[in-house]
């Protein structure tokens, strides 16, 4: 099997795909004031992703992440799931939803291919989940989290993103949700982007005090695998779901990244944090370009950086993680 490596002897078997940057929620760390298009939006078809995939699966990818945006807004995602999860070598097929059609959606993903789903939900209470996302739809949402749990889905997750004076102070109520759900909640920690500097002064909130909150309770780390990815959970013998955290300022994180990004308009992103694209989307349009293609990402990778550098406040140029899909 190939494996696609950089300069820093770290593998990549994982690749994170934007399919739109259109999104319903106005998330007060992402999109505060919502989606506003800049011109017209041409994300990629359906023939371009699977043009994309199949190079990409021939250079070692075996895991893809669905993101956005928001992905479930496109009225493809369906099919696009379905394209991606029958490609040979393709092992791992995972979305990340803001779940406001996950009620309807759960099923019909799961038979469509989709084997990993992780859902973003901030808060767990009505008026404070529409306070930071915009939206009233916490309910809708729990009812599509309960249904995927039932659909036969390798792990359904919940992404909260852990903000000071926003939602830290229901970090007993996140525990008790995972008691009888077999549900992992990973709170990550907020990332400065170049649209969130002042919110990120305010509300950052390091993990360090879920860890300490949970060690006093009797819940113990889990040992990680290799391939897992960059969250530390926690597990306890009363819980039937799993608590974590993803820390990306945390020493090491860098070291066992093994993931690429694909925007939604084609430009591979070596860095969540990075300065540019390289533009993959001259490649996508036939599958004679294959080759090409494949020789352009090996070239890309050479450039990868050994780390980002967010602690001295180098943020890349992204923006908000609509952008590039977090
Ligand atoms: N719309 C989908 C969702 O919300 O799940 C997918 C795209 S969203 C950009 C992916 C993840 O990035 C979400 O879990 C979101 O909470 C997280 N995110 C967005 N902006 C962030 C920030 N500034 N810091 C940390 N996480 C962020
Ligand atoms: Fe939309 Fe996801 Fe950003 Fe929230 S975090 S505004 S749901 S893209």
């Amino acid at each position: 099997m190939v494996s696609l490596a950089d300069t820093h002897g770290r593998h990549f078997e994982y690749l994170r795909l934007s399919l739109t940057d259109v999104c319903n929620f106005r998330c007060t760390y992402c999109l505060p004031d919502g989606y506003k298009s800049s011109g017209p939006d041409s994300f990629l078809s359906q023939s371009e992703i699977s043009h994309l995939l199949v190079a990409f699966s021939e250079l070692g990818i075996t895991k893809v992440r669905l993101t956005g945006g928001e992905p479930t807004v496109r009225p493809d995602i369906l099919s696009v799931v379905n394209t991606i999860a029958k490609l040979k070598d393709i092992e791992k097929v995972a979305l990340t939803t803001n779940g406001y059609r996950l009620d309807a959606l759960a099923g019909p993903l799961r038979e469509a291919g989709l084997t990993h789903i992780n859902v973003s939900v901030d808060s767990l209470d009505e008026d404070n989940f529409q306070k930071i996302t915009g939206r009233p739809l916490l309910n809708k949402i729990l009812t599509g989290i309960d249904k995927a749990l039932t659909v036969g889905f390798e792990a359904v997750k919940i992404n909260t993103v852990f903000l000071k004076d926003l939602n830290d102070f229901e970090l007993p109520g996140f525990v008790e949700f995972v008691r009888r759900r077999n549900v992992s909640v990973r709170f990550i920690e907020l990332m400065a982007t170049g649209h969130s500097q002042n919110y990120f002064r305010k509300h950052f909130l390091s993990t360090r005090i879920i860890e300490s909150y949970l060690h006093d309770r009797g819940w113990n780390e889990i040992a990680k695998r290799t391939t897992d990815g960059p969250a530390i959970e926690f597990a306890h013998p009363d819980y039937l779901g799993r608590i974590g955290m993803i820390t990306p300022t945390a020493q090491d994180f860098c070291r066992s990244c093994n993931r690429l990004r694909v925007s939604s308009r084609g430009g591979l992103q070596l860095c969540l944090f990075g300065e540019g694209q390289y533009d993959l989307r001259p490649y996508l349009d036939s599958s004679h370009q294959k080759e090409d293609l494949k020789q352009k990402v090996a070239e890309a990778l050479f450039l990868k950086p050994r780390a980002h550098n967010l602690e001295s406040g180098a943020i890349g140029a992204t923006h908000t993680l609509s952008m590039i899909g977090g």
